[in-house]
């Protein structure tokens, strides 16, 4: 573990440490945060004084997306969701803009060394230590995604390596050259280099790549792209939970059941999204607790979790989510009448190896959602087979089309497999 004492705290303590800091956090908030003491002071909490245990911390309002996008809009370039002087903060980084305009995000000293440690318990909790090398085929842009994973390559102790400025072959070439055996990326990058590596000829099992850890999309949490990744490097696959407005929240440990979430930073809810009430099969809420320069505070991510209710066999204490993200919960298509997620697609697509890339068409048939699932199949035999196995699986009936081999597109970043017409 990354850190035993923490990741293995009695329930108890686990709750007594988070509103310790909690409460801490919320009295420097109140005295200088203007985006929240607004909101706080709108919703009818004055002071912190009123905040006196778990019980009020429902009062606190939830947070959205859209509020921060309005509010940087305002009060543009960073808005006001800011605690601290502008000269404390250190880094600037923006979401990937899958939805909507890029959010972006400052980050102080200390806020910057809390990713490291918070990626820390990521990748400890895929087993990766000191004598590791770990590569990132990443831009290193303004996207922060694996900006922090590289920190916490470092704060781990491990040889960080950038993939940064570089073509797919010349990134295989340098794992091989240096001795790479970790490998941190989206799950679709890891099965884009797959491609790659097969159109060249490199053989992947000959590097020495035994562990990889995903995040930016939920294709790793998918048990079908999950085998196809593990079979195809040889290695283990690891899904991570992380948002650039949030942190590293989310992580496998080696039992493989789930997401555990680092509740010693973060407070987890999982809440109805209609009603707003606690359940264990809706939306995850989070309020990260060492970002105090630039918080969010019961922020709803839009991600449908479910909570896994065993402990976990390897000792932590930390909750789990079951499965992982499920879905982006404004993602869901109702098709006919039935609920289906694009991420339960992708669950039966990928259990056919012979499918190298995907897209699912969505386009409105009167008022409603009709699906139409692409696939580059170069035979088209195998159409009744895909079609038969979705229908058995989410218990309707989706259309399916092969399209030429390569004619889709590929993604470096996080994928955008849904294209509405
Ligand atoms: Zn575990």
């Amino acid at each position: 573990m990354f850190d035993r004492t923490l990741e293995t705290l009695a329930p108890d303590a686990l709750r007594a440490h988070q509103w310790r800091r909690f409460r801490a956090m919320a009295s420097e908030l109140l005295a200088s945060n203007p985006f929240i003491a607004r909101k706080w002071r709108g919703a009818g909490l004055a002071s912190v004084e009123e905040l006196r245990g778990w019980e009020d911390f429902g009062r606190i309002p939830l947070m959205r997306k859209s509020e921060l996008a309005a509010d940087q809009a305002a009060h543009p370039p960073f808005g006001s969701n800011l605690t601290y002087p502008l000269e404390r903060y250190v880094r600037v980084h923006q979401t990937s803009g899958t939805s909507g305009a890029p959010l972006r995000w400052l980050d102080t000293q200390e806020s910057w060394e809390w990713w490291a440690r918070c990626w820390g318990l990521v990748l400890r909790g895929a087993g990766v230590g000191p004598a590791d090398r770990v590569f990132f085929p990443f831009s290193f842009g303004l996207f922060i995604g694996f900006w922090a994973g590289f920190e916490g390559a470092r704060a781990l102790g491990a040889l960080a390596i950038p993939g940064g400025g570089q073509d797919s072959p010349t990134r295989l070439a340098w794992m091989e050259a240096l001795g790479a055996t970790v490998l941190v990326c989206t799950p679709s990058y890891a099965l884009h280099l797959v491609e790659v590596a097969r159109e060249r000829g490199v053989d992947l099992r000959r590097l020495s790549v035994r562990t990889t850890v995903h995040a930016g999309e939920p294709g790793a949490g998918i048990p079908a792209v999950r085998a196809r990744i593990e079979e195809a490097w040889n290695a283990r696959t690891f899904d991570h939970g992380g948002m650039t407005e949030m942190g590293a929240y989310g992580y496998e440990c080696a039992e493989q059941a789930g997401l555990h979430v680092n509740e010693s930073e973060f407070i987890l809810e999982v809440l109805d999204p209609a009603t707003g009430r606690a359940t264990t099969d809706g939306e995850l809420v989070l309020t990260n607790l060492g970002r105090v320069g630039s918080p969010v505070v019961r922020y709803r991510t839009g991600d449908h979790v479910r909570l896994a209710r065993a402990a976990c066999g390897c000792g932590r204490t930390f909750r789990r989510l079951e499965g992982g993200i499920l879905g982006r919960l404004d993602d869901m298509l109702i098709v006919r009448g039935v609920n289906v997620f694009p991420a339960a697609i992708e669950g039966v697509v990928r259990r056919f190896s012979a499918i190298e890339e995907f897209q699912i068409e969505v386009f409105k048939d009167g008022e409603l959602d009709e699906v139409r699932v692409l696939v580059e199949l170069g035979d088209a035999a195998g159409l009744p087979r895909l079609q038969e196995a979705l229908r058995a699986t989410l218990g309707i009936r989706l259309e399916v089309a092969a399209v030429p081999a390569r004619s889709l597109p590929r993604f470096d970043l996080k994928a955008r497999r849904v294209v509405r017409r």
